[in-house]
């Protein structure tokens, strides 16, 4: 009997669509090139160890993936905190936190934790509320926001390398893999507006207490089943035209005769299985370059810091997360503690050799956490995406497609498509959602003009 959907790709983006014509009774199959479910969110086996492929956050005010989570059943499995609360490092000990006071609405909401931001001056705090005020302002929906970049549109508002470098650029480099100069005004308006500045809660920060694997693997695998999705790992899709498939599994070729396709794989895997792609109204989106992720992934012989999490400024670090539980470090070394250092916007350091990045990357955690200066380091390595996100530059907006956009019967998903967001587990799941509606939506148009 003819599968009725494929649901080609099982990242976020493809799950996401996979439940939602399941849920809607359509017959899916979901195939999947590899032998595993979550796409770019990721866990892996190393030395006992299991390492996330790189650190992934969210905020509450992603509410399609966070009710993904809670379809798959895995709240409990994440942080979320009950108010934002980051604490910022510098390497010469000087700390602040960027947080919110409870109970206090929007905009006040930084207020008190802004006055007393210590790594900016008097001057220089002043500057950041002149700046939130002016990013309050745009409309993340008017698309001539996409000709500039973030970093100008700073500067144009008061904005000065000290408050970009402290503050802003914290923020946009992690959510939009570009540095501010680089990165669209209309992804960085969407990501303060929606984010940061236009409601109190939305920026509780959000992580993964498990290994990602469990969220976005094991948990989206057991959901799938019970929603009579046949999930096929391990098979490579070869072509994709209208109401077919083609792929291949280890065991020979498959082919499966559909009605509808969700095609929820990256721009270059899109356009290489699907050739209609290049005449059809998506075909721009072969224009979308991509923006590297590393992650330095540290295992110390003792504890070195009590903090969960911790931005960083003037340091080559970004971010680094303690990933001591998830990773299953006590069972080997019960005092021991891993800590995992994200580096976003990493062209400049995705080629480097794994020696040279690793001793960079323990050098410069000791600056940060002087107790790490101290610990003997039992193990460091690196992991990189080289193609983490697509490059979310100005200009980028045209050039992602719709669900709709695909040659006929083939509709389109994945955190690249034009979904309002930036390329993040929010925009996967989002755009999951509105492809699933588009094929139903379609459906439901053909049924009715059917019955007329
Ligand atoms: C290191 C790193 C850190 C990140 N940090 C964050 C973060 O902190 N917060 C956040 O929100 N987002 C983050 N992201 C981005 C986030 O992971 C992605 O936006 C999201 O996972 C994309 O999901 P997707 O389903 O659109 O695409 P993908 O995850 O790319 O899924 C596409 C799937 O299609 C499969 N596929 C490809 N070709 C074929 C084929 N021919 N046949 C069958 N299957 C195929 C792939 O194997 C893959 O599983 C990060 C990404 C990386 C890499």
């Amino acid at each position: 009997m003819a599968e009725r959907v494929a649901v080609v790709g099982g990242g976020l983006a493809g799950i996401a669509a996979a439940l939602r014509l399941a849920d809607a009774g359509r017959e899916v199959v979901l195939l999947e090139r590899r032998p595993r479910l979550g796409g770019m969110a990721f866990s892996f086996s190393r030395n006992r160890l299991t390492v996330d492929n790189g650190q992934h956050v969210f905020l509450r005010c992603c509410t399609a993936y966070r009710t993904l989570l809670t379809r798959l059943g895995v709240t409990d499995h994440v942080v979320l905190q009950p108010h934002l609360d980051i604490p910022v490092l510098r390497p010469d000990g000087r700390q602040a936190r960027l947080s919110r006071l409870p109970a206090v609405p929007a905009p006040a909401h930084l207020g008190a934790s802004l006055a007393g931001y210590g790594l900016l001056s008097a001057r220089d705090r002043l500057r950041v509320a002149r700046g939130a005020a002016a990013l309050r302002r745009l409309d993340p929906t008017d698309r001539s926001l996409d000709r500039q970049a973030l970093g100008a549109f700073l500067r144009r508002h008061g904005q000065n390398d000290a408050t970009i470098g402290a503050l802003w650029g914290i923020i946009a480099t992690a959510t939009l893999n570009l540095p501010p100069d680089e990165a669209s005004l209309a992804l960085a308006a969407k990501v303060f507006r929606t984010g940061l500045l236009d409601r109190a809660d939305a920026s509780d920060v959000g992580y993964a207490a498990v290994p990602l694997g469990r969220l976005h693997s094991s948990a989206p695998r057991t959901a799938l089943a019970a929603a009579g999705v046949d999930v096929r790992t391990g098979c490579a899709v070869d072509l994709v035209e209208a109401g077919r498939v083609l792929g291949h599994t280890a065991s020979g070729p498959h082919e499966w005769t559909v009605e509808d396709i969700v095609l929820a794989v990256p721009p270059r895997a899109a356009f290489g299985a699907c050739p209609a792609l290049a005449a059809a109204p998506a075909a721009p989106a072969a224009g979308l370059a991509t923006s590297p992720i590393v992650n330095v992934h540290v295992v110390y012989d003792r504890r070195v810091t009590d903090l969960p999490f911790a931005a960083a400024v003037e340091s080559p670090v970004q971010w680094f997360f303690d990933r001591t539980l998830s990773s299953g470090l006590a069972d080997r070394v019960p005092r021991g503690q891993y800590l995992a250092v994200t580096v976003s916007a990493a062209g400049q350091l995705v080629d480097r050799p794994a020696g040279e990045i690793t001793a960079r990357f323990v050098a410069e955690l000791g600056r940060l956490v002087p107790a790490a200066a101290r610990a003997e380091v039992l193990d460091a390595f690196v992991t990189r995406e080289r193609h983490a996100t697509f490059r979310q530059s100005p200009g980028t907006w045209a050039l992602r497609p719709r669900a709709v956009d695909g040659p006929p019967g083939i509709r389109l998903a994945g955190a690249w498509t034009d979904t309002g967001w930036p390329d993040t587990m929010e925009g996967a799941v989002r755009s999951g959602v509105s492809a699933a509606e588009a094929v139903l939506g379609a459906s439901t148009r053909s049924l009715a003009e059917a019955a007329s």
